[in-house]
This record gives structure tokens, sequence and C-alpha cells, in this order.
């Protein structure tokens, strides 16, 4: 990319220029990133950064906003197209603040919800102990089963009749499967819970029509904007519009002060382009990226959390290869490879240093590899997990990566 100006502070360009090139020569696996288009990096760039826009169009606390409204109203409009959502706030900083407007909007402090726990896949955010949301609210959690990997719904249901929470929280950040929608929401009917739904990492999929869509399902929904939907950082809230105000009302002047409207222009820009019918091939091949490689995998005698994937990830579970996750990231950071350690469910290992790596194939797939280069990525990840004291075979293997880094570049048109 140019950026002439921004070449006249050299300390700060040569941080830049040396995470461009880190981006250029490796490969990520991290499933929670992505390479946002041209047009969306541009958008971040406006002019629009320098306005202030407190309050929602046509209501704002600021002059000067006519201009700011149509953005915001576009981008509204096209989110609503893409989820079929009935009401839509583009405001939200980030998932994290997203989800505390949301629990803001329907929760007070004290009340009880249902989430997944973070060592089974969940977020931070769904009532860690840690974590605004497990100190403000009464978080009970659910697990998977340790068997299949699965979330069963059937438990799901016997702790959501036992302990009655206010709200069931479904949606995560390191779960390979499909998730039943319905069912949640059948479960929450029988107790009269708010159904939240969090798609952080599989909207993309789901606007893209290849996972179900809980949107018209449940009572409200939040996802980031740069993941899977590979548009800028940021977060949007879906609800019902019976909810549309208290959830306007949570986001401001409940959470946030001004929206970032440089941003709201970047998030209208990714959801032009997952409006196209290019974006569909690319969401379907994440897929089938994701499953190739989880297959190969196994044919590598690895055990795979659950057995496998519908999404864009995976969890490998490496307690029978005499490494553990975070040494597992490391050598394959010496490959060029960029991977997030994870834990297992019921891992025995310390959440720093877990038992698992989680593998995601978002990035990759823009950069347009296909089921035969993840093949091959696959095979190299094996081949340097299992010489990980040997510099030489990972030098060999690093240059692989990065003869696949200049073969497939990341998008500039
Ligand atoms: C990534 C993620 C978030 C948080 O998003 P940030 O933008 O990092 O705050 C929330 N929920 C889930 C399920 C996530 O995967």
């Amino acid at each position: 990319m140019k950026y002439s100006r921004l070449q006249q502070d050299s300390a700060v360009w040569e941080v830049v220029k040396k995470e461009e090139e880190r981006q250029n020569h490796e490969l990520e696996l991290i499933a929670s990133e992505n390479y946002v288009s041209p047009a969306v990096l541009e958008a971040m760039a406006t002019v629009l950064t320098n306005k202030y826009s407190e309050g929602y169009a046509g209501k704002r606390y600021y002059g000067g906003n006519a201009v700011i409204d149509e953005m915001e109203n576009l981008a509204i409009e096209r989110a609503k197209k893409l989820f079929e959502a009935e009401h839509v706030n583009v405001q939200p900083l980030s998932g994290s603040p997203a989800n505390a407007a949301v629990y803001m909007a329907f929760l007070n402090p004290g009340d009880k919800v249902l989430g997944l726990r973070l060592d089974h896949g969940g977020h931070l955010s769904h009532g860690h102990k840690v974590n605004f949301s497990g100190r403000l609210y009464n978080f009970v959690q659910y697990g998977v089963n340790p068997v299949t990997g699965r979330i069963d719904m059937d438990e799901v249901r016997a702790i959501a009749l036992k302990e009655k929470p206010k709200m069931i929280v479904a949606g995560f950040s390191a779960y390979s499967r499909e998730i039943d929608w319905q069912k949640f929401k059948d479960i929450a009917d029988e107790i009269g819970a708010y159904t939240f739904a969090d798609i952080a990492h599989i909207a993309g999929l789901i606007a893209a029509k290849q996972i179900k869509n809980p949107v018209p399902i449940f009572d409200v929904v939040s996802t980031t904007t740069h993941k899977t939907l590979r548009g800028p950082r940021g977060a949007i809230i879906m609800c019902k519009e019976k909810f549309a105000k208290q959830v306007d009302m949570a986001v401001f002047p409940g959470m946030q002060g001004g929206p970032h409207d440089h941003i709201t222009a970047a998030k209208a820009i990714a959801f032009g382009e997952a409006l196209r019918p290019e974006f569909k091939e690319y969401a379907r091949q994440i897929i089938l990226n994701a499953q190739a490689m989880a297959e190969e995998f196994i044919r590598l005698g690895y055990r795979i959390v659950s057995g496998g994937t519908d999404n864009h990830l995976f969890i490998l579970d490496l307690s029978d290869k005499g490494l553990a996750g975070k040494e597992a990231e490391q050598v394959l950071e010496k490959i060029g490879l960029s991977v997030s350690r994870s834990t297992i469910p019921n891992d025995p290992n310390p959440p720093l240093n877990p038992s698992g790596i989680r593998i995601g194939t978002p990035a990759v797939t823009t950069r347009g590899l296909k089921e035969k280069e993840i093949l091959a990525v696959a095979g190299y990840i094996d081949e340097a997990l299992r010489n990980k004291d040997d510099q030489e075979t990972l030098d060999v293997i690093k240059k692989r990566v990065q003869d696949l880094c200049v073969k497939f570049p990341i998008p500039t048109k």
C-alpha cells in the first residue's frame, strides 16, 4: 500500500511496514482474523473520523450530522438485508462492548444468565469470572459433552429448567459445529428467558447463507464485523423491532459516547461486499478448506475436538503428541504460520498452556488457497510439530510457506 504521509513519521512507519511484511510473508490461520479489502481499508482512512455524532440519525447531540446520518442509515439498511434483521445498531465499537450493551439492555446487575464455558469454546464476555460479564451478572454455565465434543441440548435444557436464567446465550469462539438455534429458542420459551446469539465468529458464513441464521429466531444477536465478515474492527447488534429502543439506549448513552463514523463507512462497505454473489463462494470455500484440513489431520493421526467441523475452524488436540498448545504455537511461528493455542474440553493443562491449537481458514481463503494448498499446509504443520527441535527441517518448511505466500498474495484489488 502507498502511505506517503505516514512515511514521514519514520518511527511509526517502520513498525507499520514490518507488520505489513509479516502479514505478506506469513500464513494466517488464526480463526478470528482476516484480510480486509482495500475499499474497507480506505474507508477507515476517511475524514469521517473527524466527526462527533452522539445519538442516532435525526436525533444527534451535535450539529452537522446530516451527512453522517446518511452513512449510518446506509450501513443499517445493508446489515438488515444481509441478516434479515428487523432492527440494527451499527455503533458498537467492538464485540465485547456490544455484548455489554446487550446485557445492559435486557438485564439488571445480579440477574442470572446461562452461557457456554470459556474453556469449552465460549467467550470471555459470556460470564468468565475475570470479565465484566462474570462480575456484574450471575452466570451459570453449560459445557460440551466430553465424549462427543458437542453441545448437549438435553443438558442445556436441564440446567435451564433448574436455574431459570433470565437470558440464554448461544454462539461461541471455539466451537466447530452447527448450532441448533431453534432448540435454544424452544428451551428459552419454556422458562420465559431472553435469547441472545453472539455470532462474532460465524457472521460471514451466516451472511453468505452457508450456515443457519439465528437473527429471525432470537430476540437479540451481536456480531463483530472483523472476523469471517471481513470488515473493519467493530460490531453490530441486531434485534426484534420491539427491543429496538432499549438496545439503542444501552449502546448510547448507556455504554458508549460518539460512534466511530469512519468505521461505520467501512462496515457499510463490508456489508456491500458480503451481499455480492462472490462472497457466497468465498464463505463456501472457507468451510470446504476447514473440512479438508480437519480430515487431513485425522488421516495423519490427530484427534479433532468433536471429530470435525461444520464451519471455519477446528480444535486440534495435541495431548498425545508430546507438546502443548503454547509450544505448538511457537514452533509454527518459526515456519511462518500463525495459530492460537486453545483449551480442549476438560483440559488437564492450564489456560496459558492448554492442550490444543485452534486453526481457522477465513484468512487463507481470502488469499485464494483451496483444498490442494490447504492439504499441503496441514502437512507442513504435522511435519513441523514432529520435527520441532530440528532447525534445518523447520527452515525448509518455512521456505515452502513463503513460496505459498508469494503465489497467493493478500488481495489488493
Ligand atoms: C471475538 C469475540 C468477541 C469479542 O470481540 P472483540 O471485538 O474482540 O471485543 C465476542 N464474542 C465472541 C463469541 C467472539 O468470538
